[in-house]
Parts: C-alpha cells; structure tokens; sequence
C-alpha cells in the first residue's frame, strides 16, 4: 500500500481550514476507528502537513500494509502531541516560576533598602536628640522619627502583600508541575499507571524490600486471544474491555499495591510486603473477577461473552534484580500461556497455581 496524500485545495484560509477538516473525517471514516478528538486532530494535522515526523510514521505504517489500530494511534499521540505538549505546560510554568523569583528577589531587596534607610533615620535622630538640649529640637527629632517609623510600616505592608501575592502564585505553579508530574505517569486509556510510572515505582519497590527486608512479589498479566477479539468485535469495543480489565484489577488491590499498564494489553502489578503464596492468590483472584464478568458491546448493548487473563508471578530472590525479577515473572506469564491460558503460573518449579476453570 502507498502512502496516503492530502491533496487539500483551495488558497482562502477557510476554504483550506474546511478543506482540510473534510479530508481529516475521510480519513477518520476509512479507518474505522472511532471519531474522538484525539484521533480527528492527528488525521488534521497529517492532513495539514505541518508535522513531517507525524507524516512520515503514519505512511511507514500504512506502507507496512497494516490498517491503523486504535493502539498505533494512542502512540502517534504519544509521541507526535503527548510529550510536546506537556513540554509546553512545563515551559509556562518555568518560565512563570521564574517571574515569581524575580518579583521576590525585587520584594526582598526593596525590604533590605527600606530598612537601611530607616536605620539612617533612626540614626540622625539619635545624634540630633543628644545634641539638642531645648524642647522644639526634641519635638522636631521625635516627629521625623514618628514619620520614618510610618513610612517604614506601609512599605513593609506594601511588601508584605507582594509576598503573599508571590507566595500564592508560587504555590499554584507548583501545583500545576505536579498534576503534569502525575499526568505524565497516567495511561490516559486504562486511568492506569503507564509504563514509565511502573519502572520508576519497581525501582523504589525493590530497594524499599532489600532496606526492610520485606518480601516483594511482582504479577505480569496479559489478556488471552486478544488479537481475536479486537478482530471480531472492533478495536473501541477492544479499549472498552483494556478499561473494564484496568477496573478488575484495581477493585481486588489495596494499601501499597501499584497497577500498571506495561504496554498493549499487559498490564503489571507490583504487591509490596506480600510473599509468593499471598501473591498467588491475588493473582489467581484477578482471574476469577476478570472471567466472572460478562462482556456487553456499549454502541449495541450485544452480549459478547468474556475474556480470561494469564499471570506470572515471581517474588524478589537474595540475588535477584529488577531485570532478573521482571524476567522471571514474563517467562512464567509464557509459560501460562503455553499450559492453556486463563491461568496463574509462579514459583521456580512452574507450578501451576490454578487448574484451568472450564
Ligand atoms: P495471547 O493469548 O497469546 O496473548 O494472544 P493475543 O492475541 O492476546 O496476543 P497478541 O500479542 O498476538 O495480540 C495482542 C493484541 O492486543 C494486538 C492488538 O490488536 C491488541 N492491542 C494492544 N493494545 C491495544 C489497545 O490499546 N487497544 C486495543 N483495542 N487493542 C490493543
Ligand atoms: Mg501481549
Ligand atoms: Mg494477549
């Protein structure tokens, strides 16, 4: 298959802008994928040109021959719109934090020359009440120490009030960094923890075990047949059930436990302080609640039967890294898998936890 073009015509602006809105829905329409703003904004702007990388992904995958899955878009998001624009909001606010530094560095010396003059007042007071023996030079030194003293407290006022207002707008900036912090670490699909949020979180994981000498136990979760029932029933009603499984696992975890989606339609969670046979029964209770749940299609209310999960579980070893642990608990996940699916599989004999439910 050839690459796709835009051939957008028209030279008045809005001609083109509803030229290139009308290509942007064909292309949305030949996909088959459904209209959300996300998708409709990345076939404008493939239409529009104007971001060569995007263009240059999106022909790759079309000449690879593969129609575009709901999954190939969310990572042109990711990566064409998704980090760029976080950059964005983290260029605003340092740029704003900077601005806030600058007024209180400004607050700050105003204050320190304020009071480097009142101190000069205070100090040609004193000379002038020493000097002076008769009433009116002491009335007249008591008066200008009065007036210095006033002007010295509404100008601290004034600075004060700048503070405060600086101190305000420091604190919302840096609440702004961390709903960005958050949201950067947040698969946007499953309400998840993405990818990245599950490395940094294994990371803290396995040194908080090795500093407590508590054990840690990690679950690798991947849907079965997958591919199969995007193709039978659509890749939305596909994200629906990535959602409903995301739902499953965070309904039977508790306390310190982390989920994350690792990538496609696996999904890792990390369980704190739990051993291997603890961690067993987690795993094999998330199976349970997934295949219990019977699948209904949103656009036509279609009953469309269930979906099974396969899991992996190792627990952290004296010798183990995260590498060697996370290696661990994906060869047992394949190894789930090869035994028939829909089942647990952990512990270093391959035991099989959970005999297969008919
Ligand atoms: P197995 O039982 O061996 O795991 O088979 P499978 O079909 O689940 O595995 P495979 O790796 O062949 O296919 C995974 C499929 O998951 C392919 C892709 O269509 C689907 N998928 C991955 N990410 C997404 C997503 O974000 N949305 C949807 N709808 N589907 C996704
Ligand atoms: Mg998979
Ligand atoms: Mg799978």
């Amino acid at each position: 298959m050839g690459s796709i073009d835009s051939n957008v015509p028209g030279s008045d602006e809005c001609e083109r802008s509803l030229a290139l809105a009308e290509t942007a829905r064909s292309r949305l329409r030949a996909s088959g994928l459904p209209p959300t703003p996300r998708n409709y904004e990345l076939w404008y702007t493939y239409a529009q040109q104007s971001n060569r990388a995007l263009n240059r992904d999106i022909d790759a995958l079309v000449a690879a021959g593969s129609a575009l899955a709901e999954s190939d878009l969310e990572t042109l998001y990711e990566t064409h719109f998704g980090a760029g624009r976080m950059l964005g909001r983290m260029q605003a606010i340092g740029s704003g934090l900077n601005g806030r530094l600058g007024d209180v560095v400004g607050i700050i010396s105003a204050a320190l020359g304020s009071t480097s003059a009142y101190g000069d007042s205070l100090d040609i007071a004193a000379r002038k009440l020493a000097a002076s023996d008769d009433r009116a030079a002491v009335l007249a030194a008591v008066k200008a120490l009065a007036a210095a003293t006033l002007e010295m407290r509404e100008q601290g006022l004034g600075l004060k009030a700048r503070l405060e207002g600086a101190t305000r707008e420091i604190a919302e900036l840096q609440q702004g960094l961390q709903a960005i912090r958050i949201e950067s670490r947040r698969d946007s699909l499953t309400e998840l923890g993405n990818r990245k949020h599950f490395d940094e979180t294994l990371i803290e994981a396995v040194q908080a075990a090795r500093d407590l000498g508590e054990p840690l136990s990690l679950l690798m979760i991947d849907i079965d047949h997958f591919k199969s029932f995007n193709d039978t029933y659509g890749h939305a009603t596909g994200d629906q059930v990535l959602r409903l499984v995301a739902m499953s696992l965070r309904q039977n975890l508790k306390g310190q436990d982390v989920a994350a989606r690792f990538g496609g339609e696996e999904f890792a969670i990390l369980l704190p302080n739990t051993a291997l046979d603890a961690a067993l029964t987690v795993a094999d209770q998330l199976r349970r609640t997934v295949m219990a749940r019977e699948l209904k299609k949103k656009s036509t209310g279609e009953m469309i039967g269930r979906i099974t999960i396969s899991v992996g579980v190792a627990s952290l070893l004296a010798y183990d890294t995260r590498e060697t642990l996370l290696e661990r608990a994906d060869t047992y996940l394949y190894a789930a898998k090869r035994s028939g699916r829909n089942r647990v599989v952990g512990a270093e004999q391959f035991r099989d936890y959970a005999a297969k439910v008919a």
